[in-house]
């Protein structure tokens, strides 16, 4: 099993490629914040003590989190699959956890995707992203003017004809937080995963996808197109 962890600042489209694997190479994805908005639409236990976080742009608890990675797990089948952790781990400690988690896996090859992208880019694509609202598909849009990921139709995904949605956190006071913190724990990450036996692979983001797509798989060593 391939394990791939996306690491990079919220708005570099770690969802984006995610989407892409997904349909052209069927991988599967667990995106920790897909997790957390589906709790918090759900209204679940979990979703009533994350809402303040998430829209305050701060990191929801270690602990819920590894409970959701878990409960990911017992659902899913996952053996000869290639998986995106999308998001996951955003701390050291998660790092750690997922460490311990994986350690009896055989055949288990754990790769750190390093997105790279300036952070102008970044606010630009946060203030106009949009996501599908419905929970399963939380596919990713944007209204800058021109972008090929505009919907086709306004206001409405082209995956699942739902209703498209701001994020609740992404405004401006979130995302700044949000990049904050994400530089914080960006460090802390790479050197932990430096001293791993995994490698880190670097990806340039500030081009368009199918650019990214390629050299992706270029660098992940897949020869599929
Ligand atoms: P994302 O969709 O990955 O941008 O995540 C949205 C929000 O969910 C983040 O700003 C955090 O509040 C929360 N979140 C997602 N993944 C994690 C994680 N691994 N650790 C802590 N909080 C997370």
């Amino acid at each position: 099993m391939n394990v791939l962890l996306f690491l990079g600042p919220p708005g570099s489209g770690k969802g984006t490629l995610s989407q892409l694997c997904i349909e052209k190479l069927k991988w599967r994805q667990l995106s920790t914040g897909n997790l957390c908005r589906k709790h918090i639409a759900q209204k679940t236990k979990i979703g009533n003590e994350i809402d303040f976080a998430i829209k305050s742009g701060k990191l929801v608890s270690d602990s819920l989190i590894v409970t959701m990675v878990k409960q990911w797990f017992d659902q899913v089948s996952i053996s000869d699959n290639t998986i995106i952790f999308d998001g996951f781990p955003r701390t050291l400690h998660q790092a750690e956890l997922l460490e311990q988690l994986v350690q009896d896996l055989d055949n288990l090859t754990l790769t750190v995707v390093r997105f790279v992208i300036p952070k102008k880019t970044i606010i630009n694509r946060l203030c106009e992203r949009f996501i599908c609202q419905d929970n399963e598909c939380q596919a990713v849009y944007s209204m800058i003017s021109g972008s090929s990921f505009a919907p086709q139709k306004e206001g409405v995904c082209d995956a699942c004809q739902s209703i498209l949605i701001k994020r609740s956190d992404d405004t401006k006071e979130s995302i700044e937080q949000r990049l904050e913190t994400y530089h914080v724990h960006e460090c802390k990450l790479l050197d932990f995963y430096k001293n791993t036996e995994h490698s880190i692979i670097e990806l340039q983001v500030d081009k368009p996808l199918q650019e990214i797509y390629t050299d992706f798989l270029g660098k992940v060593g897949v020869n599929k197109e």
